[in-house]
C-alpha cells in the first residue's frame, strides 16, 4: 500500500482472503518464506547443490554431551548429542544401545538418494563407519528426512509493520547446528525491541522500532552465516591450496585463544566489538513497503 501506516496489516491480502488488522506482521514461515516474498523482501540464496539427511540414532557408547563434525570431501557428518533414550530402550536390542544422538549427513544428490534408499541397518553401518566406530554400534531410531541444502539470508529483516524471524530471516547451512539457536536469539531481540517500544508508548510496527531488531540481529547473524558458508567451502574443496589453508586455519584457531574466544562469543550472542563492525549494513536499510 502507498501508506501502510494508514492501513496496517493489509499486506498481500487479496480477495477472497480474509483481511486481518494488526500493528505488526511477523513472518516465521521457513527459509522459503512465502510471506517474505509477498512482502517484497528479497533474499540471497546459496544452493550448495547437496542434500542433508537428518535422523536419530541409538549407539552403544555414551557421547558425553560432545558434538562432532566430520568433514569428508564427499560427505559431511554431524553427530549431535541428545538425552539418553531410556524410555525407548528395546530390551532385544543386540547392540545394547541406550544413548541417542541426532545425525546430520550432507551428501551429493545422487549419494543422498542412495543413502535414503538403503535399508536401516546398512545406512547405520555407513554412519558408524564414517564416525570410525567412536560411539560403538549404531542403529537408526525412526525415520530419515532429506532436505535440499540451501542457505538463505534476507535482504532486510524488517520493514514498516513487518519483521522476519527464524529461518525466514536467516536460513543457515546446518553444519554448525546453530540455526535454531540463532532463531531463538532473534526472538529475544525482536521481543526486546517491542517491549522497549511499548514502554515508550510507541507504535510497535514503526520501522524505526523494528530497525533496532534488524540491526542487532544482523550484526550477530551475518558473521555466523558467512563464517559457516566459508567453512563449508573450505572443507569441501579437495584442491591442494584449500587443503593447506584448512590446516592453517585449524592450527591458527588452536594457537590463538582470542580467535577461539571471538568465535564462541559470536555463537553465544556476545561478540567482540571488532567482529560486529564487520557486518555490512544492508538488512538494516529499511524502506517503506
Ligand atoms: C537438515 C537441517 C538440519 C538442521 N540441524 C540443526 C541443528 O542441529 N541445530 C540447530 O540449531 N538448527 C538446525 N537446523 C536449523 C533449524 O531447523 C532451523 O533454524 C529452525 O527449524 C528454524 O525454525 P523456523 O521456525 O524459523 O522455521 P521452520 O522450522 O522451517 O518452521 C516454519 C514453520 O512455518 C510453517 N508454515 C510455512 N508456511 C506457512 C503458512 N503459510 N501458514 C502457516 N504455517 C506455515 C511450516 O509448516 C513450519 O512448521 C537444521 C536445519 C536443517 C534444514
Amino acid at each position: 500500500p502507498s501508506d501502510p501506516a494508514a492501513r496496517p496489516g493489509t499486506y498481500g491480502a487479496t480477495p477472497p482472503t480474509e483481511r486481518l488488522q494488526a500493528p505488526l506482521l511477523v513472518a516465521a514461515d521457513s527459509r522459503f518464506s512465502a510471506t517474505r516474498r509477498q512482502l517484497g523482501i528479497g533474499a540471497r540464496m546459496t544452493d550448495f547443490g547437496r542434500t542433508v539427511i537428518v535422523c536419530r540414532m541409538h549407539h552403544a557408547l555414551p557421547h558425553g554431551g560432545v558434538a562432532h563434525e566430520c568433514f569428508g570431501y564427499e560427505r559431511t557428518l554431524a553427530i549431535l548429542p541428545l538425552p539418553d533414550a531410556v524410555d525407548t530402550l528395546d530390551a532385544t536390542d543386540s547392540a545394547g544401545s541406550r544413548h541417542l544422538c541426532s545425525v546430520v549427513v550432507t551428501a551429493g544428490a545422487a549419494d543422498a538418494a542412495a543413502l535414503m534408499a538403503l535399508p536401516a541397518d546398512a545406512f547405520a553401518a555407513q554412519v558408524q563407519a564414517q564416525f570410525r566406530g567412536r560411539l560403538g554400534p549404531m542403529q537408526l531410531d525412526g525415520e530419515r528426512h532429506a532436505y535440499p541444502l540451501v542457505a538463505v539470508y534476507a535482504d532486510r529483516f524488517a520493514a514498516h509493520r513487518c519483521a522476519l524471524l527464524g529461518d525466514a530471516a536467516v536460513g543457515m547451512h546446518p553444519v554448525t547446528a546453530h540455526g535454531y539457536n540463532l532463531g531463538l536469539a532473534g526472538v529475544e531481540r525482536l521481543t526486546a525491541a517491542l517491549q522497549t517500544a511499548r514502554r515508550q508508548g510507541r507504535d510497535i510496527g514503526d520501522q524505526h522500532v523494528l530497525a533496532a531488531y534488524a540491526r542487532t540481529h544482523h550484526h550477530n547473524a551475518w558473521p555466523i552465516y558467512e563464517g559457516t558458508n566459508a567453512i563449508v567451502r573450505l572443507y569441501t574443496d579437495a584442491r591442494p591450496l584449500p587443503r593447506l589453508l584448512r590446516q592453517l586455519v585449524l592450527q591458527g584457531a588452536r594457537r590463538l585463544p582470542p580467535l577461539q574466544a571471538a568465535i564462541v562469543g559470536q555463537l553465544t550472542g556476545k561478540p567482540p566489538g571488532w567482529m560486529q563492525s564487520l557486518a555490512p549494513g544492508r538488512p538494516t536499510n529499511l524502506q517503506e513497503t
